[in-house]
């Protein structure tokens, strides 16, 4: 057992201060980095200790020095390194690094990572346990040549997909011969741009899948439970928007049969802390794996909600080597974790839907946020006279409505969005409002292009 008493937190925004919130809980000392160009966002008042890591490439290459994270982490004294998610989240060398210098990474470790942070890795690891992954070429591809010989036995459409992929960039949907060479190029070089890899690979494009993912939490005894599964359909450009569980387009068979299949494939690697093991399920109702995020996700918050685990606390508990059963982290058995009721993440940016979700910058003249019973916000950086950066992404505040039941969540959410006032920036809040209220996302069974398919959405 490590006892932590002070945490680096290795991110901005919102999940910074969520972290520093459940470290502070915990009775443990708090750290920030900041660049420059966020010297007045709310994060870095929050933390007991913060300090400017001047990196002069960008404002957001401060956040990806390990070097100098590093080296101030020893500085102060650091215990542990929080990642969050993006930046440095899914860097197995960061957390090898971290290793050296014995600092606790707060993740899993960098092998694991190394075999599941890779696309092509993780499905060889599934695909070992017997979980069905998308029919694909699982290794990357060198020629657009070799993609065509896979469509001629697949068939079309094919998706095109980086292995290091995230936030999905570096995926194309290739539907007919003539525009494969050109989507490939196109993949390859937004991947190389993005994860300094240019690896890619082909699998077959499922027609309207939903995505199901599922939370699994481990220690470092080979302890491994999940945290049911998320649904998480409503995208935009293969982006996340809104999030909610339990999902109500697969029955309990279904549930039971994809979070045994997560399970299997995180014990198969003694995973250890957070992570997520997304599922893409097709029309026929087969699910197939399609990747891992070894880490903490933006959409942890409705999980917390349904089963009143605090996911931020227990990755930092069992980082310091308390076990799942333990009275801090508190988990007896699979069995002892419970789904009650149901929640709903919207996550509020500030895009202009009229203009092709545009970011938009300036000043929030006016912010004043919902609230009330059942209500959960987690903001970076709302308040009124903040100054929204183009820097940065553009998640303002994440809304999470939590009830008995979907229906009751989802006018909640509804409600509280609308309670919302913020003026100065344009935001995405009526957009969103919109989907709550459409009648396929009231039954709860929209799949993955129900935005692309709804263009009534915009109005
Ligand atoms: P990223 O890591 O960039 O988020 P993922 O592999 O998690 O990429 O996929 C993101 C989304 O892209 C999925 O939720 C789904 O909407 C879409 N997608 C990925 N693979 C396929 C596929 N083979 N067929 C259809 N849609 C896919």
């Amino acid at each position: 057992m490590q006892k932590f008493n002070k945490v680096l937190i290795a991110n901005r925004g919102e999940i910074a201060i969520r972290i520093i919130r459940a470290c502070k809980e915990l009775g443990i000392t708090t750290v920030a980095i900041y660049a420059e160009e966020d010297k007045l966002s709310l994060f870095r008042r929050k933390a007991d200790e913060a300090y400017l890591i001047e990196d002069h490439r960008g404002p957001v290459d401060a956040y990806l020095n390990m070097d100098k994270i590093i080296s101030l982490a020893k500085k102060k004294n650091v215990d542990a390194i929080h990642p969050g998610y993006g930046f440095l989240s899914e860097n197995a060398e960061f957390a090898k690094k971290c290793e050296k210098e014995g600092i606790v990474f707060i993740g899993p470790s960098h092998v694991m990572m190394r075999q599941l942070g890779d696309k092509i890795q993780s499905k060889i690891v599934a695909h070992k346990v017997g979980v069905p992954t998308i029919p694909g070429v699982e290794k990357p591809i060198g020629s657009d040549e070799e993609a065509i010989e896979f469509a001629k036995i697949a068939g079309y459409p094919i998706m095109l997909k980086a292995a290091a992929g995230g936030g999905g960039r570096g995926m194309r949907i290739v539907k007919t011969e003539d525009s494969i060479l050109k989507e490939f190029k196109s993949a390859q070089n937004e991947a190389l741009k993005a994860f300094g890899n240019g690896d890619i690979f082909i699998e077959k494009y499922l027609e309207e899948p939903r995505h199901i993912e599922v939370q699994v939490l481990g220690d470092n005894y080979g302890n491994i439970v999940h945290l049911f599964e998320r649904d998480c359909s409503i995208q935009r450009r293969h982006q996340k928007l809104i999030e909610f569980t339990p999902s109500l387009s697969i029955t309990q068979e279904q549930r039971e049969a994809i979070c045994m299949d997560a399970i299997k494939i995180a014990k198969s690697v003694k995973y250890k802390n957070a992570g997520t093991i997304e599922f893409l399920v097709d029309k026929n109702e087969n699910h197939f794996f399609i990747e891992m995020n070894p880490r903490i996700q933006v959409e942890h918050t409705v999980t917390e909600m349904v089963t009143g685990i605090d996911l931020v606390q227990s990755q930092i508990l069992v980082a310091q080597g308390y076990a799942l059963n333990s009275t801090e982290v508190g988990i007896d058995s699979q069995e002892s974790i419970k789904m009650v009721g149901a929640a709903i993440q919207c996550r509020i940016t500030t895009e202009d839907p009229h203009n092709n979700f545009m970011p938009d910058t300036g000043k929030l003249e006016v912010y004043r946020t919902g609230g009330g019973y059942g209500v959960r916000l987690d903001s970076g950086n709302g308040f009124t006279g903040a100054e929204i950066s183009p820097y940065y992404d553009s998640l303002l505040v994440k809304s999470t409505a939590f009830a008995r039941n979907f229906q009751d969540a989802r006018q909640k959410a509804v409600r509280a969005i609308k309670e919302m006032e913020i003026e100065g920036v344009k935001t995405n809040k009526d957009f969103l409002i919109n989907v709550l209220e459409h009648p396929t996302f009231i039954e709860g069974k929209c799949d993955t292009n129900f935005i692309d398919n709804h263009p009534e959405l915009f109005k």
